[in-house]
């Protein structure tokens, strides 16, 4: 990885550990990131001329595979035509009517750049909507950077947070609890304790960022039942499972309805893209409409993202694709899980290295991490992109072919071989 390492050395010059997002330094597996120059359909290809199938996609935007050529095309028509007026164009409204339609809780949507902005936004909105302080969040969800979500339980878990990053203040931390995922009773819990306090519960309703945890039977039926009973706005943030998981996301794959969700990812195509939407009575209170809850940004809704999320999400539209995606990431579920704990929900997958099932936190921070990071390595060298953390899912696309798919399988196998012997 010659070039790679050249281009490692002089990025982390000039760019915080090289790198412009931590999740892509190869921290927790050892060595250094690879460069990536180009990718097509499943494949990318580093700077070193090695090519790998890729199952990290971008960290799951591209369910189309890279550099998918109707897309391409589409983006390329807009791009000539000015990439940005920061005045309404038509492309956004097309945007917000398809969303409306697949999307269940979702009746009116605002556009962001980010999925980061998009939760940010939802729980301003929540507060400003509620006129209550506190947020509940979930242990091992991950709703981007922002301030309210950098916190971890503090001593008294269920009344005050504390900071999980430098610069969070101790005010902030104060307004999130934080409780264990897939435990109805902390929920409740913390709500009867916080009684007219709480503005919202925010979830992962698949938790994707401690490696893939599906909800407990009747968690989200529980979560939504607990917040309409105390006037708590329910948020399911779907930046990874909106698209993905259905086509209208884990709230129609569960059949629970949530009153605001927040979208990224796959609703940009591969551009910087985020959403929130929900009920028209909250989202009513953005501005300029109602409480004039504050919210706005200089490039959200740009024609060339909306171009790129629009053509990708119709193409989701057609029958079959959803199955076809199922049957591929079931035919790696049932070769990849036949030691290890091999969570799945449709196209996103986290080889948990235990032989314990994976329902908490608690049980994902249990894995075999050593174990991992000699398994990615293996893998890598084989020619299988990976994401380089045993917290993170692997997405699968259309892209896959039969073929990548057994190759994967193979490689898996191998890998396996060489790090347990
Ligand atoms: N919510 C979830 C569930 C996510 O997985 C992520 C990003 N991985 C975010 C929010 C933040 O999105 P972004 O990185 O686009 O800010």
């Amino acid at each position: 990885n010659t070039r790679s390492k050249t281009l490692f050395d002089a990025a982390q010059q000039v760019i915080p550990g090289g790198v412009n997002s931590p999740a892509r330094a190869f921290g927790p597996v050892g060595g250094d990131p690879l460069f990536i120059v180009k990718g097509e359909g499943a494949r990318i290809v580093d700077a070193d001329g090695k090519s790998y199938i890729d199952f990290v996609g971008s960290w799951g935007p591209l369910i189309l595979g890279h550099a998918h050529p109707e897309i391409v095309a589409a983006v390329n028509a807009v791009v000539a035509e000015g990439t940005s007026f920061g005045a309404p164009t038509e492309i956004e409204v097309k945007m917000a009517q398809l969303v409306t339609e697949i999307v269940p809780s979702v009746e009116m949507v605002r556009m962001v750049n980010s999925g980061t902005e998009a939760t940010m936004s939802a729980i301003r909105l929540a507060r400003g909507h509620t006129g209550r302080d506190k947020i509940v969040k979930f242990e091992g969800c991950w709703h981007g950077h922002a301030d309210s979500f950098l916190i971890q339980a503090g001593s008294s878990a269920l009344t005050m947070g504390a900071p999980s990053s430098p610069g969070v203040t101790p005010g902030t931390a104060a307004d999130s609890i934080t409780v264990p995922f897939n435990d109805l009773e902390a929920v409740e819990k913390a709500v009867v304790e916080n009684r007219d306090k709480i503005a919202a519960v925010i979830v992962e309703p698949v938790a994707g960022n401690m490696g893939v945890i599906p909800p407990a039977p009747d968690f989200l039926q529980g979560l939504r039942d607990v917040t309409a009973e105390m006037g708590i706005v329910l948020i399911f943030d779907e930046v990874i499972t909106g698209f993905r998981v259905s086509p209208g996301g884990a709230q129609e794959l569960y059949g629970v309805t949530p009153d605001l969700t927040t979208l990224g990812k796959i609703i940009g195509g591969g551009l910087p893209v985020g959403a929130f939407g929900g009920k028209r009575e909250i989202m009513s209170d953005i501005s300029p409409l109602g409480k004039m809850v504050s919210q706005a940004g200089t490039l959200s809704g740009n024609p060339l993202a909306m171009t790129a999320g629009y053509e990708t999400l119709k193409r989701l539209q057609v029958p079959g694709v959803y199955d076809a995606l199922e049957a591929k990431a079931q035919a790696l579920e049932t070769a990849l899980g036949l030691k290890y704990q091999a969570n799945r929900v449709g196209s996103i997958m986290t080889l948990f290295f235990t032989e314990a099932p994976v329902t908490s936190f608690e049980a994902a921070n249990a894995c075999d991490q050593d174990l991992f990071a000699r398994y990615f390595r293996e893998m890598v060298n084989r020619g299988i992109y990976l994401a380089p953390s045993q917290f993170e899912a692997a997405f699968v696309s259309l892209a896959h072919s039969d073929a990548d798919i057994d190759a994967t399988i193979k490689a898996n196998y191998e890998a396996l071989k060489a790090c347990i012997n």
